[in-house]
């Protein structure tokens, strides 16, 4: 890994033996004021637009100025079946089965979805266990289903802590709370990849444990779909949901996925029911009584808007063409050079929060600049870099293998260091 060399012309030639490199050209990249490519490093915010995405969408518009309500049947891509489209190439980034995965609303919409199904607190057995440092709309949610139940949000939630000194949370303390907590704990709720630090959990590991214990457990993979190899129906875990505009690159507020355990296809439990979660030979009887489709798909509320499933259509088919493999190969490579040029600027000021084990991490890499403030950030931006800032000192970055080059993290680890 090491043989890696910190000179432009090495960058430029990993870049030309680059398999993938060719994908590039399928996005469009932000550009400055001069015309020229920005280095993008923040598709795990939201991902870039393929320039596909606009065909499909405008094929969707033509066909509803042509067909209006027809196209329900009559589209070239029906409305009425069409997230079914998407649905395995969805199951294939998450490693999951068909009937285990929906497209529907929007990621935090679907997390409660699932709380209302697979939290369900008794007098004993009561409390979540969520992650270190979880991203704000999870912990909301979280604390208001608490509340909703009746329950205090800060007794009723217990932490992940980092290892003394670090982000980084190890099993090892993740065993620990269960031990000590476990028969309390209704739901285990952790983000697959922290969205802050970008560590990867070991998934399975924390499954197999909170079920030992008897708590339901499932991930919001906002930062794990599209970015590592993920195999949920063998990782067992009962639900999970995941954006589509991060990695997945559908555009902002793109519609959301959602993964429910095959075990629970014929879910009896409580759930919020709507129309679109009927079973299809039925659904237009439009009788009162509601008979869910089994599987995840039962969980669907509504009808779904078409144009932004369009949009995830137009990024899936490129995921498919590049294969997740092939993917988190490159994904591995370039960020295991990203890291090697940033520990090359060899200056105490810097410091990865991220797990340097590859299997730990997907593609982010969070930097934390001691002693620095926004004028940093600012500096590389004018520079021409798009990254992320997170008070108070740390600039995340996504090197994606699907758009970004070595030659793109080559230059920003320059800029970086320049900025310094
Ligand atoms: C991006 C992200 C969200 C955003 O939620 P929306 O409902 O899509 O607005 C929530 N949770 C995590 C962990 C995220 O990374």
């Amino acid at each position: 890994m090491t043989e890696f060399r910190n000179t432009e012309a090495y960058a430029h030639e990993l870049d030309r033996q680059d398999v993938l490199s060719g994908f590039r050209e399928r996005f469009f990249i932000p550009r400055d004021a001069e015309g020229n490519e920005q280095i993008y490093l923040c598709g795990n915010s939201l991902g870039l637009q393929p320039k596909t995405t606009k065909e499909y969408i405008d094929n969707e518009l033509e066909d509803w100025k042509n067909l209006g309500v027809e196209g329900h049947v009559h589209a070239r891509h029906p409305w009425m079946p069409y997230h079914e489209f998407l649905t395995e190439k969805m199951a294939r980034i998450v490693g999951a089965l068909p009937s285990e995965v929906v497209v529907m609303n929007s990621l935090t919409v679907n997390l409660h979805l699932m709380m209302v199904s697979f939290y369900r607190p008794t007098k004993e057995r009561y409390k979540i266990l969520i992650e270190y440092s979880p991203f704000p709309s999870d912990i909301y949610a979280v604390k208001s289903q608490l509340e909703y139940h009746g329950y205090d949000a800060e007794s009723a939630l217990i932490h992940l802590k980092p290892e003394e000194g670090t982000d980084i949370v190890s099993l090892e303390s993740y065993r620990r709370i269960l031990e000590e907590e476990g028969e309390r704990i209704a739901l285990v709720m952790i983000g697959g990849v922290n969205y802050y630090t970008g560590q990867l959990y070991p998934l399975a590991e924390m499954t197999r444990l909170a079920h030992a214990t008897g708590a339901m457990i499932g991930f919001d993979l906002a930062h794990g779909a599209g970015n590592v190899r993920l195999s949920l129906h063998d990782v067992g875990c009962d639900f999970a949901v995941w954006c589509s505009y991060k990695y997945l690159n559908s555009g902002p507020g793109s519609l959301a996925g959602c993964f429910v355990h095959e075990r629970h296809k014929d879910f009896d439990g409580p759930r919020l029911a709507g129309w679109w979660g009927h079973e299809k030979e039925s659904r237009f009887r439009m009788g009162p009584d509601y008979i869910p489709i089994p599987g995840a798909e039962g969980w669907q509320l509504s009808n779904p808007p078409i144009l932004s499933m369009a949009a995830i259509m137009a990024s899936l088919d490129i995921f498919d063409e590049a294969g997740m493999d092939r993917l988190v190969e490159k994904s591995r490579n370039l960020t295991a050079y990203t890291e090697y040029l940033i520990k090359a600027i060899d200056s105490d000021a810097i410091e990865l929060i991220t797990p340097t084990e590859p299997g730990q991490r997907g593609c982010q890499l969070s930097i934390r600049v001691k002693g620095a403030d926004k004028t940093l950030f600012g500096k590389i931006s004018e520079a021409g870099v798009i990254a992320d800032w997170r008070e108070p000192d740390v600039v995340r970055i996504a090197p994606v293998p699907l758009y970004n080059s070595y030659l793109d993290v080559f230059r920003f680890v320059q800029i970086l260091r320049a900025s310094l």
